[in-house]
């Protein structure tokens, strides 16, 4: 078996347009175009990287966005104060501070900070909780994304059994979240999980987020399983690739995730549908 490609960057493509076409709707009724802050701390190329494409994201479907950057000796106290401000903007629908912060900074303390109707990333307890007890509101963008590219398989996700390496508040916990409330069954695995290969082996969707190049090897993917590489990982020859043996694993599988061009961009589109879905918010008061 030769697996089909997930191609997160045409359904992200397929976002973005649908996003796009809601602020034009938007502004012919009167409205203004949603607006996101981001806050950047100090000096980070790879955090610089990713502001970049979530704020090019913004410009192409009309959003108004604002870049704040701060040095890297910024207190804990300046950063809440900026917070605060930007909660009690108008203008402003979705807030995002990126991560990671520099060590003077407690990054629970500044999520929480962040009022949770403008979270737009989904961090933040209290969308943790609405996603835990079934009533989600403003969902995390990769899990989130991820969803959106297992709907796009056609597939009736209902009774799966589904495995996440890794269990991370960004990705892996959530990712359980969103799957169970697909009617998955998912397992959480992590670095003290024991026989992990004979686990992934019976499950019929596997999601990897380890950070660790090509973890996932093809010999543990059962037949027909759909493989989702969310890793990101830089080689040494500056290449980027993911978390899953993508080769070996296309072997066996039924639909696969590139990296690049897989999850990443599908995380990116996400922050625009839940960037449009906290300006609704805000509009319906
Ligand atoms: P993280 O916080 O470092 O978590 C990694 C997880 O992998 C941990 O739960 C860890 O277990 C587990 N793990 C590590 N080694 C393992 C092993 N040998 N066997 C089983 N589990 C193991 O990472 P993250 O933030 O979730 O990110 C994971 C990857 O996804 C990274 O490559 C990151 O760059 C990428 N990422 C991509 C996107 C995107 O948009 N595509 C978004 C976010 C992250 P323990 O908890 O036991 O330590």
């Amino acid at each position: 078996m030769s697996a089909q490609i997930l191609d997160g960057k045409a359904i992200a493509a397929d976002i973005r347009e649908q996003v796009k076409q809601h602020v034009e709707a938007r502004t012919a009724k009167g409205l203004r175009a949603p607006g996101l802050a981001v806050v950047l701390v100090g000096d980070n190329p790879a955090s610089e990287v990713y502001v970049r494409n979530k704020r090019n994201a913004c410009a192409q479907v009309g959003f108004h966005s604002e870049l704040i950057e701060l040095s890297g000796d910024t207190t804990q106290a300046q950063l809440l104060t900026l917070v605060d401000e930007l909660n009690a903007r108008d203008d402003i629908d979705g807030i995002l501070v990126q991560l990671p912060l520099p060590d003077q900074i407690d990054e629970d303390t500044v999520t929480e900070r962040i009022l949770p109707t403008k979270d737009v990333d989904g961090f933040h307890p209290y969308n943790i909780g609405r996603l835990t007890l079934r009533m989600p509101l403003l969902r995390p963008c990769t899990p989130r994304g991820v969803m959106t590219m297992l709907e796009r398989t056609g597939m009736d996700l209902v009774g799966k059994d589904a495995v996440i390496i890794g269990q991370s508040n960004i990705v892996g916990r959530p990712m359980m979240l969103e799957l169970l409330m697909a009617r998955c069954t998912p397992m959480v695995c992590h670095s003290k999980t024991r026989d992990l290969a004979d686990k992934v082996r019976q499950a019929d969707i596997v999601v990897a987020a380890v950070g660790v190049p090509r973890f996932v090897q093809g010999d543990w993917i059962k037949p027909g399983a759909i493989v989702i590489d969310v890793g990101i990982n830089r080689l040494d020859d500056g290449k980027l690739c993911g978390d899953v043996d993508y080769a070996a694993c296309a072997e066996n599988a039924a639909w696969i995730t590139p990296v690049p061009g897989g999850v990443g961009p599908m995380t990116v589109a996400t922050l625009l549908e839940n960037t449009l879905q906290a300006a609704e918010l805000h509009a319906a008061g």
